[in-house]
């Protein structure tokens, strides 16, 4: 059983404020990348507006083309003319998936935003038992695929150790991290900055701020057009990524209460060391150049860069913040409903 949230109650009450104390009429936008899914693209469209237009919200069809080879952008062209709820975002080259669903997010104006693959993998139909959920309270609703329809040894066995180990090290224990299909409260998104292939641990980063997360299970069906734009590469890139996260939530936030507390430790040895060592000299000994003496200044000194190690990271972590205007992508293009802007 969730907390209920404020806004948790109603979706379709249409003009609830933001957390930025705007009015927004869009209840959800739906949010996809797409890179070379040209022959995906029309059935996508036609089972989004099958399953969302009878539940009576008010929603767009976020479509991000990440700078396709095939005819991607053509498509997609096509369809936003006879479209109203579509709105097409063009990248200028490939940035890849993360990159591509953060330019989606950005332009999203729905107070909720799902997100799915493009290539037919998710049911849309699924999408309002996410909502569903969500309404319960949640900020974050995952789609658990618990008959996934992927090569067992090449996809499911890396998957099944990857969430294992992504629910140990974040403290989120999601069956399937990998399902792209996921509902967002938009104020749980705003201020997430993406990167690389973190994509992957949105519910994670999410937590980190706060998050009330849950999952549902949803249909998932084979790949039937195109192939899957990854290869045993992702591996290694996600393991990378699952240890910044980890370190993100470790130390990053205060990297002064990791490094300065192993200061503090040394200095005290370092001190205690010292007034051992007085004292011996004060008692009428000569302390002469003892294993104990060097000891003391090692630790002296490795306690004092320690503890600057952990303001060069609170510096650090500044910046990070601070630098954070940088875009991830750029957009060629803007399709709205039937016209180019
Ligand atoms: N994708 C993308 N940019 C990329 C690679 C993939 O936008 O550089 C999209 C792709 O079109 C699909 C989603 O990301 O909608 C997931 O990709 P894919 O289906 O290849 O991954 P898999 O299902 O094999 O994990
Ligand atoms: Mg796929």
């Amino acid at each position: 059983t969730a907390p209920l949230s404020p806004e948790g109650q109603r979706l379709n009450c249409s003009l609830l404020r933001t957390a930025s104390g705007m009015t927004s009429p869009m209840d959800l936008s739906v949010v996809v990348p797409l890179y070379n899914e040209e022959e995906s693209l029309p059935q996508l469209v036609d089972q989004l507006l099958a399953a969302l237009r009878p539940t009576g919200e008010i929603f767009e069809l976020v479509l991000v083309n990440d700078g396709s080879t095939d005819s991607t952008a053509k498509v997609l062209e096509q369809l936003s003319i006879k479209t109203p709820e579509l709105v097409g975002v063009l990248l200028r080259k490939n940035y890849g998936q993360t990159a591509a669903m953060s330019a989606g997010f950005d332009i999203s104006q729905g107070k909720v935003i799902v997100c799915l693959d493009g290539d037919l993998q998710n049911d849309p139909a699924d999408i309002p038992l996410l909502l569903e959920k969500l309404n319960e309270g949640y900020d974050l609703v995952s789609g658990w695929r618990h008959q996934r329809q992927d090569a067992a040894l090449q996809r499911k066995l890396p998957s099944k150790i990857a969430n294992r180990l992504i629910g140990r090290f974040s403290g989120v224990k999601l069956h399937d991290y990998g399902c792209s299909l996921k509902a967002y409260r938009k104020e749980i998104l705003s201020d997430m900055r993406l990167y690389g292939e973190l994509h992957r641990f949105l519910p994670a980063l999410a937590f980190i701020e706060g998050a009330r997360i849950t999952e549902v299970k949803v249909h998932h069906r084979a790949r039937q057009y195109g192939s899957s734009k990854y290869g045993i590469d992702r591996t290694f890139r996600v393991l990378m990524d699952l240890f910044t996260v980890w370190f993100m939530k470790r130390f990053l936030t205060r990297p002064m209460y990791f490094f300065g507390f192993g200061g503090l430790v040394a200095m005290s040895g370092s001190l205690l060391t010292g007034m051992y060592l007085l004292a011996i000299k004060l008692m009428g000994e000569d302390i002469g150049n003892r294993p104990l003496l060097t000891m003391a200044v090692v630790l002296g000194l490795t306690g004092v860069q320690l503890f600057c190690f952990g303001l060069l990271g609170e510096l650090l972590m500044r910046t990070y913040h601070e630098s954070q205007g940088r875009p991830i992508y750029r957009i060629r293009a803007t399709l709205r409903g039937g016209g180019t802007s």
